[in-house]
Parts: C-alpha cells; sequence; structure tokens
C-alpha cells in the first residue's frame, strides 16, 4: 500500500516522502560537512522525529523497489490535482528517479513539484532533463545557500535570510503572510516560474543564517 504524507503547509496537498538526510547525498558537502540550507533543516526536528512520522518514509524506502509500486502509485494519485516529491528526502537512487519520471507520465492530470538536489551528480542529468520536458513537471534544483545565492538558470529555489533579500528574478513564497500555508499559491508547481525565493523560518536555521552572513 502506497504511503503519502500531508503537510499542514501545502493546502492538503499530499507527498511522498523518505528519510530526511539519510536519502539525501547532496545535502553534504565534499567533506562530509551538511550545506548550509540542508544544516538547519526543519525535516531533522519537530515532529518529523516523532515514530509515526518516521515510520511511513523509512517503509517508502523499501516500498518503492517492489514491482508494481509505479502502478500503485498512478493509483493513488487518481483524484490528485498537485502533487509535492519529498517534504523531506531526496531522490537518492536512480532507479527511484526512473519510477518517478514513469509515475509523472502517466498521471498528466497531475502537476508534480520535485525539488531536488540531486542534479548536483553528472548521472542524474539525463533523467532530470527528460522529467523537465514533460509539461506537468516542474523541477527546482535547490540552492544550497540560506542568503540568496544562485545559478541562474540552473537553480529553481533558494533560501533568503527575509523577504527584503528578495532580487530581481525571484518570486517570494509569501507562505509567511498565512500563518506558513500556502493558501492557494501554486507557484512551486509552475514550470513558469524560474526562481522561488523562500524566506527562512525556525530557529535552526536563524542560527546557520546568523553566521553565514557573518563570514
Ligand atoms: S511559493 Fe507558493 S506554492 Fe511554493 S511553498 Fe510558497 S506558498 Fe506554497
Amino acid at each position: 500500500m502506497i504511503k503519502l504524507s500531508k503537510t499542514s503547509k501545502l493546502d492538503g496537498i499530499m507527498s511522498w516522502s523518505l528519510e530526511a538526510l539519510e536519502t539525501c547525498p547532496g545535502s553534504k558537502n565534499k567533506d562530509g560537512s551538511l550545506v548550509e540550507a540542508c544544516s538547519g533543516c526543519y525535516a531533522t526536528t519537530g515532529n518529523y522525529r516523532f515514530k509515526n512520522v518516521k515510520a511511513p518514509r523509512e517503509f517508502n524506502k523499501r516500498d518503492w523497489k517492489r514491482e508494481d509500486w509505479v502502478q500503485d502509485m498512478v493509483q493513488a494519485l487518481d483524484s490528485s490535482r498537485y502533487f509535492r516529491w519529498f517534504d523531506s528526502g531526496d531522490v537518492y537512487d536512480l532507479n527511484l528517479a526512473h519510477k518517478i519520471y514513469q509515475v509523472m507520465q502517466l498521471t498528466p492530470w497531475v502537476k508534480h513539484w520535485l525539488p531536488t538536489r540531486m542534479e548536483k551528480f553528472p548521472k542524474y542529468k539525463a533523467i532530470i532533463t527528460k522529467m523537465r520536458e514533460l509539461p506537468n513537471v516542474s523541477v527546482r534544483f535547490s540552492s544550497d545557500s540560506v542568503t540568496g545565492q544562485y545559478e541562474n538558470g540552473l537553480h529553481g529555489s533558494v533560501i533568503i535570510p527575509d523577504p527584503t533579500h528578495l532580487q530581481d528574478g525571484m518570486t517570494l513564497c509569501k507562505a509567511y503572510e498565512h500563518d506558513g500555508k500556502c493558501n492557494g499559491c501554486r507557484a512551486c508547481y509552475d514550470k513558469e516560474v524560474n526562481l522561488i525565493a523562500y524566506p527562512a523560518h525556525g530557529r535552526s536555521m536563524a542560527k546557520v543564517i546568523r553566521i553565514a552572513l557573518a563570514v
């Protein structure tokens, strides 16, 4: 059985997730330390430490390898119009990436949003390019910066310390104006929106930003 999760932010839109960090090879620098954006990761604190939140993520790490997983996912998305891959975790395995591509292809009625850091690894480029070619898919390569640095044409999202750091060409995530909820905004799922800027939130992230701005 497919296990989807629902985060309060996303207006009831469902996600399929894995455990953070363990399935996020793109979260680490060459020396093994975490990149800035992942150092204050919300998915390693708070509710994400609870057993009932961890269990489905551990289950999913085994479940996607099943032969019928693609068909079961397609069925699970039967009445969805939007879907977010990974409110925690990432596409840590190339075979998983190919299966996700099949799900995307077989569900043209769903707008998929896939945030990822796996584009750092050359072997993922081909499958991510194929995903991007689908009209219903928005793949967002996340910048590692927490101070708004990004590469134009490469990154699809970046963290900024607060809305005053918004730069030309960025679309501001205004969830902070709506009690941390999307409130009808669907910019992340829209492939015409090039770069989303997320104002930082949470105490751990505030600390990471203080250090980053002081350097
Ligand atoms: S940009 Fe819009 S869709 Fe994306 S997280 Fe923010 S409020 Fe939600």
